[in-house]
């Protein structure tokens, strides 16, 4: 073999770098299913699976090229269970002169790759990764020179250059470059209307068996599969794409932060997979709904609101991650200790928001932006979770998540851990908040009006307690002086009263004493 093409889990598309240049006569491709990416953090029987069915679904596509593909499976004896066992055993039994790879999206990934090259003395070629908008150079010069970063800003210029939703004149569509406040609707009392349930993609045979190896060989991994739908192939991919311009996206804009217990989808695109397994290019996403809006099909804000999605926050985060690991990881600005709780893994608990968005998460591997900063994220960052521990449980339950971009979501925009890196002030609120955007209130036993007594929100309890802890280092930071200034309303007694609370929550596993765990039915 003259050049082994290294193809990792989400790096599955034919057009990609690496492939770029491929010779069926002398080269080929390397891929390799391990136990290790499914137990370096305790990954779910969704998220596994879905890589392990794209993975043997883009196997048997590059092999209907007639192209060689060495290729491990998770099931194989002499399966070693990591990235760099399995590379180093292809390279002495095919001796090629080059490796060639497509930059990971995982820096221990990418350290444990470039190591064993080294360590086997080949040639290692790493090349850029076309599938995003902006280089990893590109978004260092944007951050040069920046005191603090801004996604905002980042955004415009991403649109400017790539004449995304701009008029006639290069301006922005409509004369505005964000329609936020126009995109934070909740339902009224009877709930979402004009709901359709997303595109389903039932297993194949293929996906069947890769079903099968991970109940078989990670029987004890959260997470349930009967569910399991994602789409696992380019051509499905697109259908997904298709499914959501044609159905959901004209509401999307207005529903993206409403939560509706039970409703996992809702507007939601459900593309986040597919566009992470790089089976879908974020550009033909963004034309499509670009698209509908010139079509008349979706409203301005909609359109707006889902391509800063992909074209601001998902570029943003990725160039946020390169620029600062792998020392990010350790980060923990808020010198946050507590043990996740156990809860979180079985979505046990008597907090009606919580319970919804949890034990939807094992169930399919997924729950909406909301769900993830202002329930599960926003609960742990009160609690004081560790940071490294809540990173841990988000990079193993979704479908979706890879490091680059679960990393900044999770230990920066939603714990704060990062001081301030990705968001300007910690996303902070009572159960309120949450009553306002759901029903989930409304089926609770507790009230998130209240922060003390036998019925006080656990929310509502740590969200002052947060603010009581945190107090002199919030009260520097502009855009959280009016919470601050807030605590003057509650006396010696009050705070008391509620640093108790928190404190009994705290040595009660995260959930208030005596209230109980919900057990599934
Ligand atoms: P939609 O709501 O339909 O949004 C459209 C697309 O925009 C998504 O598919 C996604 O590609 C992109 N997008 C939206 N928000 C973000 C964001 N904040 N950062 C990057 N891209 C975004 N997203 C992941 O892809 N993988 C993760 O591991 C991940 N972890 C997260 C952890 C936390 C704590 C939080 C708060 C967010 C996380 N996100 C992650 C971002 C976001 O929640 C998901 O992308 C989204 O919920 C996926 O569902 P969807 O495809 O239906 O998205
Ligand atoms: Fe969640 Fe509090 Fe509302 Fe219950 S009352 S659903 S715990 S926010």
């Amino acid at each position: 073999v003259r050049n082994l093409v290294v193809v990792l889990g989400d790096q599955l598309d034919a057009g990609g770098a690496a492939l770029e240049g491929f010779d069926a006569t002398t080269d080929a491709v390397w891929m390799a299913e391990v136990a290790e990416e499914s137990t370096h953090v305790w990954s779910t029987q969704p998220r596994t699976a879905l890589f392990l069915a794209a993975m043997r679904h883009f196997r048997d596509e590059l092999r209907g090229r007639g192209w060689r593909v060495e290729y491990s499976e998770i099931g194989d004896k002499e399966n070693s269970g990591s990235l760099a066992g399995e590379l180093a055993r292809a390279v002495r039994r095919l001796k090629p002169e080059r490796m060639i790879v497509t930059q990971p999206g995982d820096w221990r990934v990418r350290a444990a790759l470039e190591a064993v090259a080294a360590e086997l003395g080949v040639m290692w070629e790493e090349r850029a990764d076309r599938h995003f908008l902006c280089s990893l150079e590109e978004f260092r010069t944007h951050a040069a020179g920046r005191k603090q970063l801004r996604m905002e800003f980042f955004y415009r210029e991403m649109r400017r250059k790539h004449r995304v939703l701009l008029d006639a004149n290069g301006e922005p569509e409509g004369g505005q470059w964000n329609y936020d406040p126009e995109n934070r609707g909740s339902f009224a009392k009877s709930g979402p209307e004009g709901l359709r349930a997303p595109k389903r993609f039932p297993p194949d045979a293929v996906t069947r068996r890769a079903i099968a190896d991970v109940e078989r060989i990670f029987a004890k991994h959260p997470g349930r599969l009967e569910a399991f739908d994602w789409p696992v192939t380019r051509v499905q991919a697109r259908e997904a794409l298709e499914d959501f311009v044609k159905y959901r996206l004209e509401r999307f804009g207005e529903f993206q932060d409403a939560i509706w217990l039970g409703e996992p989808w809702l507007f939601h695109s459900r593309l986040s997979a597919a566009m992470n397994l790089k089976l879908l290019d974020p550009r033909e996403v963004i034309a499509a709904a670009e698209a509908a809006y010139r079509g008349g099909k979706a409203s301005l804000a909609s359109v707006e609101g889902f391509i800063r999605q992909i074209l601001g926050w998902r570029e943003y985060v990725r160039g946020v991650y390169w620029l600062h690991m792998p020392e990010y990881v350790e980060r923990n600005a808020l010198k946050a200790e507590e043990a996740l709780p156990g809860f979180y893994w079985t979505g046990e608990v008597p907090m009606a928001c919580l319970r919804d968005a949890i034990r939807q998460t094992l169930d399919l591997g997924y729950a909406h932006h909301i769900q993830r900063l202002m329930v599960t994220g926003l609960y742990s960052l009160m609690l004081g979770v560790k940071p490294q521990e809540i990173h841990a449980w988000y990079l193993a339950v979704y479908v979706d998540a890879v490091e680059w971009v679960e990393l900044p979501n999770t230990l920066g925009m939603s714990q704060y851990a990062d001081g301030g890196v990705m968001a300007s002030k910690p996303y902070v609120a009572t159960g309120n908040y949450i009553k306002r955007m759901s029903n989930a209130c409304a089926g609770c036993r507790f009230d998130p009006a209240q922060s003390t007594g036998e019925r006080a929100c656990p929310f509502t309890t740590l969200y002052w307690d947060f603010l009581l802890r945190h107090e002199r280092r919030l009260a520097a930071n502009p855009r959280m002086g009016l919470q601050v200034k807030n605590l003057a309303r509650l006396d010696a007694k009050a705070r008391e009263a509620i640093q108790a609370r928190a404190e009994t929550i705290r040595k009660n596993g995260g959930v208030p004493p005596g209230a109980g765990a919900e057990a599934r039915a």
